[in-house]
């Protein structure tokens, strides 16, 4: 660390230091935990308060998350967090994949650690509930401003003002926090995807017919660039993403021929939920945000845009990068130069960004054409082309990986059988 740095209070945080997180999702609470962790680590005792509007304890409020959490999800909690994997709010384990495209289909079985499925809301709350028990202050109120000085910031809520000398942003994709950033810091947020959700239940029997698998979709379609069903506890989870997706597309979404085929009993659909297939709209980040760092706060998780493009692994990038953030703090500093350290450190993710828009748009191209088809019919002859696209459906690997598994000669003279057969 440099002289400077110490003598304008930004080194790292030093005992008696406070961090206020906005923001009480995956990427806050794993903010929360990991600061105290590495503080205690360090003999430092410092003060960390977390920000969140929603009572997410009471588990009332609805997530439009899958809620599918995949590896290393798990080592990440046990041992970095030094958090037990809440295990028994797992309502199903997800063993593969089914991907269809143009009237093809194929089933992705990896060999790897399987993901778990669990309602998001439940999950948020019991690492919430967790940091609060490890003597977190939770402030259960939302942000409304920001105030950045020279040696200190003051975050402003729906109650009392709070003052931190760093705050980590762990707000998603909050339009109103990203504004007050906007204004404060010259924060831009990431580009996002939109997103329609909803809900299926079919019941006991359904769901076992339905079985364990998640059903991937590419549709031939301008407008959704991928669907999904995904197995809950008691029901289907199903959702489409786009530029501009809206309920028109997901009613002629559900009508399509593949996605009717792979719903079991569809047409009971509200017989055991009257209030299923209500549509709710969600975003999933694209990009990178900008200026997500510098003098006294950093952005973590979706707020800073950094997960997988494309298909992401949203909660596990979040915690990922809030134990890099917590990292930072508290060994570099909390300027815009220590800072710097973070986006090394980010750059497993932001290395992988081009091979995955790249991936984006090579699979949306050939799913409009037709040709996705033809991808699924090769894959069926190539161990390697399968391997890749169970790993770029699962998100178990990088893009980058996933591009070197699916660029061989085999492979290629597989792809061109197909599509002269
Ligand atoms: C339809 C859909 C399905 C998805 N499925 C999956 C999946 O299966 N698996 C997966 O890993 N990811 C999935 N994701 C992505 C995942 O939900 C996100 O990547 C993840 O939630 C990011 O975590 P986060 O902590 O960064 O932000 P969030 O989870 O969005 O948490 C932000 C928190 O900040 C709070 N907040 C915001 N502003 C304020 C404020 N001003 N004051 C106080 N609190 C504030 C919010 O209430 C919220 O609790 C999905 C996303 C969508 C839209």
């Amino acid at each position: 660390m440099s002289k400077t740095l110490q003598a304008t209070g930004l080194g790292p945080l030093a005992d008696g230091g406070r961090v206020v997180v906005i923001g009480g999702g995956p990427g806050g609470s794993g903010a929360a935990l990991a600061l105290q962790a590495e503080a205690r680590r360090l003999g430092r005792e410092i003060q960390i308060t977390v920000v969140e509007g929603k009572q997410l304890e009471e588990g009332k409020h609805h997530n439009l998350c899958s809620g599918v959490l995949s590896p290393p999800i798990m080592t990440l909690v046990e041992n970095e967090l030094g958090v037990p994997f809440p295990k028994h709010l797992c309502g199903a384990c997800v063993t593969g994949y089914v991907l269809h495209a143009n009237q093809q289909q194929i089933i992705l079985d990896g060999e790897s650690e399987p993901s778990a499925a669990m309602r998001r809301i439940l999950f948020d709350a019991y690492l919430l509930q967790t940091a609060r028990q490890r003597g977190i202050e939770v402030h259960t109120a939302r942000a409304t401003g920001v105030e950045f000085h020279a040696d200190r910031v003051v975050v402003y809520t729906e109650n009392s003002p709070l003052t931190a000398d760093v705050v980590v942003g762990a707000f998603g994709l909050d339009e109103g926090t990203g504004a007050l950033f906007q204004q404060a810091v010259g924060y831009r947020p990431p580009p996002a995807l939109s997103a329609i959700v909803t809900k299926y239940h079919p019941g006991k029997e359904g769901m076992q017919a339905f079985g364990k698998r998640i059903h991937a979709f590419l549709p031939r379609s301008q407008h959704i660039e991928f669907g999904g069903i995904t197995p809950k506890e008691d029901h289907l989870t199903i959702n489409i993403a786009g530029v501009a997706v809206n309920t028109d597309l997901m009613d002629g979404f559900l009508a399509t021929p593949m996605v009717r085929d792979a719903l079991p009993a569809f047409e009971n659909a509200g017989r055991f939920k009257p209030l299923d297939l209500r549509y709710f709209k969600g975003r999933f980040p694209c990009g990178l945000a900008r200026h997500y760092t510098g003098d006294r706060f950093v952005m973590v998780g979706d707020a800073a845009g950094l997960v997988r493009a494309f298909k992401g692994k949203g909660v596990t990038s979040a915690i990922q990068t809030s134990l890099r953030a917590a990292r930072v703090i508290l060994r570099e500093g909390i300027s815009a130069e220590a800072f710097r350290a973070y986006h090394a450190a980010n750059q497993d993710i932001t290395r992988d960004l081009p091979f995955g828009r790249a991936m984006r748009f090579l699979t949306i191209t050939a799913a409009r054409l037709g040709l996705m088809g033809v991808v699924i019919r090769a894959a069926e002859h190539d161990a390697g082309l399968q391997r890749a696209l169970f790993d770029a459906v699962s998100a178990h690997q990088s893009y980058t990986h996933v591009v070197r598994g699916a660029l061989t000669a085999h492979a290629a003279k597989a792809i061109l059988g197909a599509l002269f057969k």
